[in-house]
């Protein structure tokens, strides 16, 4: 259970106005509100440890050193990967899936084909276009329902022996579809094929058990659960990221560099190179500690709840049109409201202290599908509540009478 009065005192951006408005803050797809623990984490970092990690034997360096590791640790505990050092510290999902295709481009051949799926993030198209432009392999689409649900007949027909790697997200960041990622990655496997799962929307709102799930590959951002902007993870299998070429050279990732030959690091640090972002590694740790104190299991509930609340308020207002209506869904609701732009309804709701996302949400090929310039994106997470609904709601129900 979330005992939303106490969950809500530990973020202090809640207890802020906007525009003279109590802040109804419904963007959490694009990132999550900070707990005060997690804010105190990178202070006391820098104002007792601040020091460089894995190279000093100074004691703050030793100290540094243990604490970014310790959110390693957090993390195996976390997503349960079978090794610590699977775990390799990114700047978030989009360089974890860049770090995949770009150190894939030696194993690539030009008769290879990527599959990746109608509902990805940009992140999760770029990277694997540039990949074909670099190798001449093919890249090949999932395509979707009008509900957003994937088409997993056609994913069967698109699968063959020259799959390499399939890329697909867990949850849509711009409807909120959860895949079925199980089914996805056992076919891919059946065929000899990787796959990396996009878990930048998963993470907040699910429990990940990376040794069942069995994908390949595996990123996050810390941003989106609690943590702070510009650290995330990659997981990799081991026996795969050993078959890998390192991304970048630098610090930290050699064993031996001399001018004729260098060698790497062992997993992680081969794949780490330069000083990391310690404070925000430590902080992530610490963010990972707050969401397993309030229980994933009670988040899903709770946001679930939020979700078929949401769903239901929002479907009385008349012209209003939901985009994803998968049957499996996150806590995510897009929508339009007759022919009013996303981005006039967005900034009027913002002037009565509402944050919505409008725009394509960097899946512009998803707009296309739809023949729309964009949606109104609502994301709830846990720190959300009925009556911030409500709030939406009536701000949406203004923004109509000004723009009709
Ligand atoms: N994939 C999905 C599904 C996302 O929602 C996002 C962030 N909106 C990303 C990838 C990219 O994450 P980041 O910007 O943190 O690298």
């Amino acid at each position: 259970m979330i005992h939303i009065d106490k969950v809500r005192a530990d973020f202090p951006i809640l207890q802020q106005q906007v525009n003279g408005k109590p802040l109804v803050y419904f963007d959490n797809g694009a990132t999550s509100q900070k707990p005060q623990e997690v804010i105190d984490a990178i202070t006391n970092y820098y104002t007792t440890i601040n020091s460089n990690v894995h190279r000093g034997v100074h004691t703050l360096s030793q100290l540094a050193t243990d604490e970014f590791e310790a959110t390693r640790r957090k993390l195996k505990a976390h997503f349960n990967p079978t090794h610590e050092h699977e775990i390799i510290f990114t700047r978030g999902t989009t360089e974890g899936i860049n770090l995949v295709a770009s150190t894939l481009t030696s194993l690539v051949k030009s008769t290879d084909e990527i599959i990746i799926s109608a509902l990805e993030h940009h992140s999760n198209i770029v990277p694997w276009q540039l990949l074909c432009e670099r190798t001449g392999a093919t890249l090949k689409v999932i395509p979707m329902n009008d509900k957003g649900e994937l088409l997993m007949d056609v994913y069967d027909e698109l699968l063959t022996e020259n799959t390499k790697i399939v890329a697909v997200n867990h949850i849509s960041n711009a409807l909120g579809t959860l895949n079925p990622v199980e089914e996805i990655i056992e076919k891919a496997h059946k065929v000899g094929a990787w796959v990396l799962i996009d878990g930048a929307q998963s993470c907040p709102h699910l429990r990940i058990d990376l040794q069942a799930l069995n994908c390949d590959f595996f990123t996050c951002s810390a941003h989106k659960m609690c943590g702070p902007t510009g650290i995330g993870f990659l997981y990799g299998k081991e026996t795969i990221l050993n078959q890998l070429p390192p991304y970048h050279g630098g610090g930290e990732m050699i064993k031996d560099c001399s001018f004729e030959k260098t060698t790497y690091a062992e997993l992680p640090h081969k794949f780490e190179a330069g000083t990391p972002n310690i404070a925000d590694v430590i902080a992530f740790g610490t963010a990972i500690d707050y969401i397993n104190k309030i229980g994933l299991e009670n988040i899903e509930a709770y946001e679930h709840e939020l979700l078929e609340y949401g769903t239901e308020q929002l479907s009385k207002i008349p012209g209003l049109k939901i985009y994803g209506t998968a049957k499996n869904k996150a806590s995510v609701i897009s929508f339009n409201i007759g022919n009013l732009h996303p981005f006039d309804v967005g900034t009027i709701v913002d002037k009565l202290g509402v944050a919505v996302r409008t725009g394509h949400h960097c899946t512009q090929p998803i707009m296309t599908r739809f023949d729309i310039p964009g949606t109104v994106r609502a994301s709830f997470a846990f720190y959300n509540t009925k009556e911030e609904i409500d709030v939406l709601v009536s701000a949406l129900q203004k923004a109509v009478m000004m723009l009709s």
